[in-house]
C-alpha cells in the first residue's frame, strides 16, 4: 500500500505534524531513533519504526522511495538533518520539507535542494511578537526574508474611511488583498471600498512598509 507521508524525528514539532496528518486521515510512516518516542506514535501513525535516518540502507529498506512527501524534523543534530535530507534527495523523493534550526542550517538545506524549509520557532516568535504589539494584529505570515502578509482588525483609525482615502498603496506601499466582513470575504477590494469597524484586512507588503502601516493605521494610541 502506498504511504503518503513520512515524518523523521518525533520531537514536539515532528510529533505534532505526525498527529495532525494522521488525524486528517493521511497514511504516515513515523521514524525516530528513540524507542520511547516511536512507541508513543504506534497507535497514532499508520506505521512507526525505530530507525536511524542517516543510514541510506535503512531508508531504502523502509521503502521511503515510495513516499511522496517526507518531513525531516530532526532538530538539534544539524548534521543528521542535512545528511538525511541529502539522501532523501538522492533517493528521488518528490517533496522534502525540513525544519531548520538556524539561518545557516536553512541556507545549506536550500542548497541541498530541500523543497520547503520551515523555521517554526522563529516564525511563531514573529507572529506572537506582532500580536503582542497590538490586539488588532491578528496574524503575521512571513512570505520571504523581507515580505509578509498581515491580518489586521480595523479599529478607529481606519473605520469609516475608504482604501483610496487612507491611501494605503501609495502612502505605505502595501496592498489590501482581501477584506473579511463577518461571513463575507471581499477579494481584491475596490479602492472606493469603505472599511467598517471590525473588518479584517489581509495586507501584503515589504516588512518595512507593513511596519509603517501598522504604526500609523493599526496600533491604537
Ligand atoms: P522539538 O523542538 O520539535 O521538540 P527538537 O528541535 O529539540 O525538537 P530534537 O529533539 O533534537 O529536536 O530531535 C527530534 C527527534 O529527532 C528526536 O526525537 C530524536 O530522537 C530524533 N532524531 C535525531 N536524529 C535522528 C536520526 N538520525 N534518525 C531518526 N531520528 C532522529
Amino acid at each position: 500500500m502506498k504511504r503518503e507521508f513520512a515524518v523523521i524525528g518525533l520531537g514536539r514539532f515532528g510529533g505534532s505534524i505526525c498527529r495532525e496528518l494522521s488525524r486528517e486521515g493521511m497514511e504516515v510512516l513515523a521514524i525516530d531513533l528513540d524507542e520511547d518516542k516511536v512507541n508513543e506514535y504506534r497507535d497514532i501513525a499508520a506505521h512507526a519504526v525505530i530507525a536511524d535516518s542517516t543510514d541510506e540502507n535503512v531508508l531504502k529498506e523502509l521503502g521511503i522511495r515510495n513516499i511522496d512527501h517526507v518531513i525531516v524534523a530532526i532538530g538539534d543534530n544539524i548534521q543528521a538533518s542535512m545528511l538525511t535530507t541529502l539522501m532523501l534527495k538522492e533517493l528521488g523523493i518528490k517533496t522534502i520539507t525540513v525544519k531548520a534550526q538556524n539561518d545557516y542550517h536553512e541556507k545549506i538545506l536550500n542548497k541541498i535542494g530541500a523543497d520547503h524549509v520551515v523555521h517554526p520557532e522563529r516564525d511563531m516568535g514573529k507572529r506572537i511578537a506582532h500580536s503582542i504589539i497590538s490586539n488588532n494584529i491578528l496574524d503575521y505570515i512571513e512570505l520571504s526574508d523581507d515580505h509578509s502578509v498581515v491580518e489586521v482588525k480595523a479599529g478607529s483609525k481606519m473605520s469609516g474611511r475608504s482604501l483610496v482615502d487612507l491611501d494605503i498603496r501609495a502612502e505605505y506601499g502595501c496592498n489590501v488583498v482581501a477584506i473579511k466582513r463577518k461571513k463575507e470575504v471581499i477579494v481584491s477590494p475596490m479602492a472606493t471600498e469603505e472599511i467598517l469597524e471590525n473588518d479584517i484586512l489581509i495586507v501584503i507588503g515589504a516588512d518595512k512598509d507593513i511596519s509603517r502601516f501598522e504604526k500609523n493605521l493599526v496600533i491604537e494610541d
